[in-house]
């Protein structure tokens, strides 16, 4: 895969840019009061905790997704670039998703990153992956997508007003 001349070193910088970036200005923040899906998730080791709200339509598509807690930049830059990531997915691939950044983030050391699942662009996402230097923090890295993970696979009851 060419860069097009950007250095290891420039994207780096990029990524890091872009994590401040949503850490500091979260998208997608708040209560979704039609969520059809929630979530919670909590990383005790670092003290991240996040809610996430998904609203999927009958055909199984992630129309709307938010989340609110609070935690360190990594766990809420995260939480906000998958919010952005997953609204008009299917859920299918937003758990293709969910699978191909945990390999990538926690799995075996990826010597070898342009064999793993080059079928999947994780795009901005890969500004996650510089988390793979500093093993703990790939929880807070990964806590909202375990979230997303759950609230998927576990239906719970619509939102009501009490
Ligand atoms: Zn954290």
């Amino acid at each position: 895969m060419s860069q097009s001349g950007i250095t290891n070193e420039e994207l780096r910088e990029l990524y890091k840019e872009l994590i401040l970036d949503h850490a500091r200005s979260p998208r997608h923040f708040g209560k979704l009061p039609d969520a059809t899906h929630t979530a919670e998730g909590i990383n005790m080791l670092c003290g991240d905790k996040l809610k996430l709200y998904l609203r999927i339509g009958p055909e199984d598509r992630i129309d709307d997704a938010r989340f609110e807690g609070s935690g360190c930049a990594i766990s809420v830059a995260s939480a906000s670039l998958l919010t952005d990531t997953v609204i008009g997915m299917q859920t299918r691939d937003a758990l293709r998703f969910f699978e191909t950044l945990v390999d990538r983030l926690g799995g075996p050391s990826a010597a070898n990153e342009a064999d793993a699942d080059a079928a999947i662009d994780l795009g901005k996402l890969r500004a996650l992956e510089g988390v793979r230097e500093f093993p703990s923090r790939i929880k807070c890295a990964t806590l909202a997508w375990h979230a997303l993970s759950s609230a998927i696979h576990e239906r719970t009851r619509p939102a009501t007003t009490e």
